[in-house]
């Protein structure tokens, strides 16, 4: 997620969750859909198959239906205290919900528990008998949906709508259990990845956007008049031959007059979303084999004439220098509803098309897409790194200095101390505020911090490792810290342990300065004090001579020889570091 604004305040250590062996789930979606746009619901049956991989017997099965977070009674509704946001309020015909008519094994119908009423975003059920490791089950299911009118992470207006988590979406089973928790606003996903075959029936004017590729059907992209782009490339053999679904039950025959119907395919993904206008004007793009599609709107001059292509492009290119190559055979970003932008496996849904956004947003295909963490629990793992990989794009791309103001502000912002350590699960965070600076912008400084400390060319190579070691696998701070730690062969939980799980911060300052006449020049000893909890390598940077400090001890000293005097000595220079005071940071030799 972006949100327009973001961030300032923050205490709570958490441990290291011991790393066990590695499995995840295999889950593989069927989907049928019909979009009845009068009514304004979608009717869907689906199939599910699960298996579990986990060396633990398994007697439930949990859900998150995450679109009945806005309406009145959730845990959204009743958290979320902002005149603009009021779901607590909003009437019937405008909230969203996703209501389960049935959910069957082996023909039987099993009974829907709502363990956190009268939230219904987290669904249970009982399973008849235990799922044994190794053992795979179907589910079959049936269900209506509808996004809100009041945008949030998706929405419906007219005949446009943005459809995310609007299917019965399985929790994650990992290694500490089942994942699920009510969907607040501080903190968003975390998906088990699997393989999908959607098909979706509506309007034939519709223009649809989605995860995968359109296997069978139309999505309606016609190349918008005047681009200079390609033609689209549907990419619909990119999982085999492209064949006709196998029927659910809810389609019978063709599509009924006026209607289509489009089927798609992914695999690898944790979520499937997709965006429906027929509003929408298309154009493509091509980055090597993987097949780029805009979908913006009628007046959208910022997106039109090639430049929302070119800038996602331009994000994925760099992107996949960076870390590793894209794994999926498309990426589509579309013009949504609400301003901001939210991540979903190949697609963005973008409120504008600024190269702040979607860097942002193409971010997050890697940072979440691919590198599946658990967002409610590290949000920073991938919010942190986004907005963190995308300040870096930017240095990539010309802009001069993208960090030294970052660091300034975020130094002046913790100066007061921190309420609570990064490592803390989101909702746990006291106002959204302190949320979006824990998550965003504090990760995003520590993160240039050690880019900083271990090198450019460390970084992206640990960067690198953990693609190479997790891609399309569930993520932790413990893997990442891994890859880091063997790119730079250096044991890291001195950095980790301080800026992730303390509520500790950084100020050093400049004590006493003596200079003496030697021989060869001028001797000049300066005491370095640590005022603050923190600690890091510091350069000290004496006349124009520079030099490392490495203790972590309260005060130390570096001397140097020089041949003219120095008049001048200063502390992190390059304000690489997340230093509360400043102001001690500067003295002239007298
Ligand atoms: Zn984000």
């Amino acid at each position: 997620m972006f949100a327009v604004a973001a961030l300032f305040a923050i205490q709570a250590a958490a441990g290291d969750v011991a790393p066990q062996e590695y499995f995840q789930q295999d889950v593989a979606y069927r989907i049928e859909a019909r979009l009845d746009e009068q009514n304004e619901v979608l009717l869907g049956v689906g199939a599910m198959d699960y298996k579990n991989n986990s060396s633990q017997s398994l007697t439930e099965l949990y859900f998150q239906l995450n679109l009945n977070a806005f309406r009145p009674n959730s845990v959204w509704a009743m958290t979320e205290q902002r005149p603009d946001y009021d779901f607590q309020n909003l009437e019937e015909s405008a909230a969203g919900f996703q209501r389960m008519s049935s959910m069957s094994l082996d023909g039987k119908e099993l009974t829907a528990e709502y363990p956190h009423a009268p939230d219904s975003t987290v669904l249970r059920y009982a399973l008849p008998r235990e799922l044994l490791p190794g053992q795979s089950l179907t589910l079959e299911f049936a269900w209506d949906a509808r996004p809100s009118t009041l945008c949030r992470r998706q929405c419906r207006r007219g005949r446009s709508y943005d459809f995310a988590q609007w299917y019965p979406r399985i929790a994650v089973f990992d290694h500490t259990g089942w994942a699920t928790r009510p969907l607040y606003p501080q903190g968003e996903f975390y998906g088990e990845f699997g393989t999908y075959e959607v098909t979706l029936d509506v309007a034939s004017d519709q223009v649809i956007g989605a995860t995968g590729v359109p296997v069978v059907g139309d999505p309606g992209w016609i190349p918008a008049a005047g681009s200079p782009l390609p033609e689209p490339d549907y990419r619909r053999d990119f999982y085999g031959p492209p064949e006709a679904p196998t029927s659910l039950g809810l389609f019978a025959g063709e599509a009924g007059p006026g209607r289509k119907r489009v089927t798609w395919a992914a695999r690898d993904v944790h979520h499937f979303a997709w965006s429906t206008s027929p509003e929408y004007l298309y154009e493509a793009g091509r980055l090597g084999e993987i097949a780029v599609h805009v979908l913006y709107r009628p007046g959208d001059l910022d997106w039109d004439l090639g430049a929302a292509v070119y800038r996602t492009e331009r994000a994925l290119g760099w992107l996949q220098e960076t870390i590793g190559p894209y794994p999926w055979p498309q990426l589509t970003n579309v013009h949504r509803l609400e301003g901001g932008g939210t991540e979903f496996p190949m697609m963005l849904m973008d409120g504008s098309a600024s190269q702040g956004l979607i860097i942002h947003e193409g971010a997050h295909q890697y940072v979440h897409g691919i590198f599946g963490n658990n967002e409610w629990r590290e949000g920073w793992l991938d919010e942190g790194m986004a907005s963190f990989l995308s300040s870096w794009f930017f240095e990539d791309h010309g802009v001069a200095d993208p960090w030294s103001n970052l660091m300034a502000g975020i130094g002046r912002a913790v100066s007061g101390g921190l309420v609570a350590a990064i490592s803390t699960e989101s909702a746990e965070f006291p106002d959204f505020r302190t949320y979006g600076l824990m998550t965003y912008s504090l990760p995003q400084a520590v993160l240039y911090m050690l880019r900083w400390h271990v090198g450019d060319e460390a970084f992206r190579a640990g960067l690198q490792d953990y693609y190479a070691a997790k891609r399309l696998q569930h993520v932790t701070e413990s893997d990442f810290r891994g890859a880091i730690e063997r790119a730079s062969g250096e044991d890291l939980g001195w950095f980790f342990d301080q800026w992730f799980h303390t509520t500790g911060t950084l100020d050093y300052g400049i004590g006493s300065i003596e200079q003496e006449a030697v021989e060869g020049g001028w001797r000049t000893t300066v005491q370095i004090e640590r005022l603050g909890e923190n600690w890091m390598p510091v350069l000290v940077r004496i006349g124009t001579a520079e030099r490392r400090a490495e203790s972590a001890e309260a005060a130390q000293v570096v001397e140097v020889v020089t041949a003219d005097r120095p008049t001048r000595v200063e502390l992190d220079p390059y304000m690489a570091l997340i230093d509360t005071d400043r102001s001690n940071n500067e003295a002239e030799i007298e």
